[in-house]
């Protein structure tokens, strides 16, 4: 079996040593990763890890989170190394209107330069999207770009906008929660939908709920989507990564 962890931040300040968290991932059939980007400093990572690992592929972009800090210069760097060997996307990039939604114009400009950047140079997206689901839907629509609905936590309805417009919906160990209703929803989804990622460092899956999140644990949500499923996880496995490659040069 061979599983691949879409989303996931594999930098130096979160995990040590990259290589022993690649074997400990690889000994749970997690053999290939997707490293997203989060601001410059991260973006510049990404694209060492890209050039020193095989597995590993790359997202560079400015998370929403980082619009008071980016610099104009920082889009620029981006456009420069969209086609770089292994970068697969413009991420992680969306709207978050959790912590604050002050500055919704500044997030909503972020995110359109970025989404300029994977229309003309024809690259997926990775998309974050806290409390701004009405928002990201109306500019998505704006350009002409695929991807994936990264950490997808939504309602069916929203489930089946973001399909129809040619997404992917992320699943991360979220899933796996005690009362998280995420379950009944993704039951209703066609399989042919749906990609697996953990977030790494964040948010790890039962039965590692709580301590530091690692790629290699993406199998305990693939499990239990599988088992959701009534499908082996071998199966539910080979149909998420040729989900991925619809979209994704991986
Ligand atoms: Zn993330």
């Amino acid at each position: 079996m061979e599983i691949i962890d879409t989303h996931c931040h594999l930098y130096s300040e979160y995990f040590s040593d990259i290589d022993e968290i690649i074997k400990q991932s690889n000994k749970l059939n997690v053999t290939k990763f997707i490293n997203n980007a989060c601001d410059k400093s991260s973006c510049i990572e990404v694209l060492r890890s890209v050039e020193k690992y095989n597995c590993i592929y790359g997202a560079i972009g400015i998370h929403p989170e980082y619009v008071q800090d980016y610099k104009e210069d920082d889009i620029k760097f981006i456009e420069q190394h969209v086609n770089d060997k292994r970068i697969v996307a413009i991420g992680e990039i969306g709207l978050d209107y959790y912590y604050t939604k002050e500055n919704k114009v500044e997030q909503k400009r972020l995110l359109e330069e970025q989404l300029k950047i994977a229309e003309e140079y024809n690259k997926p997206v990775i998309i974050h999207n806290r409390e701004a689901t009405q928002d990201i839907i109306d500019i998505l629509k704006k350009y002409k770009v695929k991807g994936i609905i990264h950490a997808f936590n939504g309602s069916l309805e929203t489930a089946n906008i973001f399909i129809k417009m040619g997404f992917l919906l992320g699943i991360g160990g979220v899933i796996t929660f005690k009362n998280c209703n995420l379950k009944d929803i993704v039951d209703k989804i066609d399989v042919k939908n749906l990609v697996f990622e953990t977030d790494a460092p964040y948010l790890a899956p039962v039965p590692y709920r709580g301590k530091q999140n690692i790629p290699g644990y993406t199998c305990y949500t693939l499990e239990f989507v599988a088992n959701l499923k009534n499908m082996e996880p071998e199966q539910l496995a080979i149909i998420a990564n040729e989900n991925l490659k619809r979209i994704f040069d991986i």
